[in-house]
């Protein structure tokens, strides 16, 4: 968007040049935003810019490029202190998206847990806040809970207090549900788990792309997040920890970056971040990423959720005048997400004659099949909607789903 504070769809739509890409003879619409957003021009320009004119490795040569790539990727961090309102850019790590993060704190953990602890999930976490943290059951014995859902598609709170106990030793939420669109109580949950000194880490996939953030407020240990989900690129994750944390969990992986001085004998480490970001990272993805943060906070997240949230009102009520359509996770308090099944029709063929009509959905589990067993479905077919999404397209999306009902009935 050019410099203006005023939302104005025309103009922003104009910013992604994918969007104007017919797919299968017909006009895209995008409605998989809760996977993967579009990328701004403004991000592929960044990209572009970098391997014209900058392209180095960082932190390591003393020459101009390296100097120049090295402060672009440095200024690429503090953004995301800033954004994410955190103390120090040191407690900014860049990953390769949230499972990175979330492995390398679960894998950090190994060495922080002993056999019986136990560490609470939520019932409604996509498998990468699940399967980490599952695979640290299994090596060192400790005991996974789980805070239950109901049929609205919210965490049950008293039930997570019921779980909480002195055995606690970490707690990990999203703060969106990928598949429902649930917002989640995360500063209650965070504040009941540090009654217990447990440490909480927020998976922040889905709620960054829609509405601001602050970490200090939320008090949150870990924060993760993924760009490619931000209209960044991919391939590049943020993970927040409280420098305590940090400072006491061990490196993820070894290799160059991440040693203060190497011998056969023994290596010692880098300082925050460097411990974390061993080898050489996705520097132009990085710096790409910090020119969506500023794409984003141009338009303003709260302009966005205002939005975003007048297109799920929309879509919501068009979507439910379909006789037949069954919407899962109805609690007020949502992202601009719809996961829903009409009739007994398998959510795959919908989704196949939706695409020919050049609409992208996503159909299936979507990475939380623990939620599609709460519900008795194999799967769902999901509308993710983003800013850069209308009304006339809600409206296309619904003479699709009419069509599909007709061939498929
Ligand atoms: N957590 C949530 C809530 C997600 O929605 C996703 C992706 O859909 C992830 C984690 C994993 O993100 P990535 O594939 O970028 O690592």
């Amino acid at each position: 968007m050019k410099n203006t504070t005023e939302f104005n769809i025309v103009s922003i739509r104009e910013d992604f040049p994918i969007l104007n890409s017919k797919v299968n003879g017909k006009q895209l619409v995008y409605f998989d935003n809760a996977a993967t957003t579009q990328t701004p021009k403004v991000v592929i320009d960044s990209i572009v810019s970098y391997y014209s004119t900058l392209n180095a490795n960082i932190h390591r040569g003393a020459h101009y490029l390296s100097q120049k790539a090295t402060e672009a990727y440095e200024g690429a961090r503090k953004k995301f202190q800033k954004h994410l309102n955190a103390k120090n850019s040191s407690e900014i790590i860049f990953t390769s998206g949230s499972t990175h993060s979330i492995n390398l704190v679960a894998n950090g953990f190994i060495g922080l847990l002993k056999s019986g602890d136990e560490i609470i999930v939520s019932h409604l976490e996509h498998h990468s806040n699940i399967v980490p943290w599952q695979m640290l059951c299994e090596k060192i014995g400790a005991i996974m809970k789980v805070i239950p859902m109901n049929q609205e598609g919210e965490l049950i709170f008293s039930e997570y207090e019921k779980l909480l106990s002195n055995e606690t030793k970490v707690v990990f939420v999203n703060h969106v549900s990928n598949a429902l669109g649930t917002i989640n109580p995360v500063k209650e949950i965070i504040s009941k788990a540090h009654e217990f000194g447990a440490a909480v880490l927020i998976d922040g996939a889905q709620a960054l792309p829609h509405f601001e953030v602050d970490v200090k407020d939320l008090d949150a240990d870990f924060y993760v997040g993924s760009a490619h989900k931000f209209y960044g690129p991919t391939g590049v994750g943020i993970l927040y920890g409280k420098e305590k944390w940090l400072e006491k969990l061990p490196p993820y992986q070894g290799g160059g970056e991440m040693i203060d001085e190497v011998t056969f004998e023994k290596t010692t480490y880098a300082k925050l971040p460097n411990k974390f970001e061993a080898g050489t990272p996705n520097i132009s993805g990085v710096i790409a990423s910090g020119i969506a943060i500023d794409y984003i906070n141009n338009i303003g997240l709260k302009t966005i959720l205002k939005y975003e949230d007048a297109l799920l009102k929309y879509a919501t009520e068009k979507l439910l005048e379909i006789d037949g359509i069954k919407i899962y996770g109805n609690t007020d308090n949502k992202t601009s997400v719809i996961s829903f099944n009409l009739g007994n029709i398998h959510h795959y063929d919908i989704g196949s004659i939706i695409d020919n009509e050049g609409i992208a959905v996503r159909t299936g589990h979507h990475c939380a099949q623990p939620i599609m067993d709460y519900y008795k479905i194999p799967g769902t077919i999901r509308l993710s909607l983003s800013f850069y999404n209308t009304k006339e397209e809600i409206d296309s999306l619904i003479s699709a789903i009419i069509l599909a009902k007709k061939m498929l009935s």
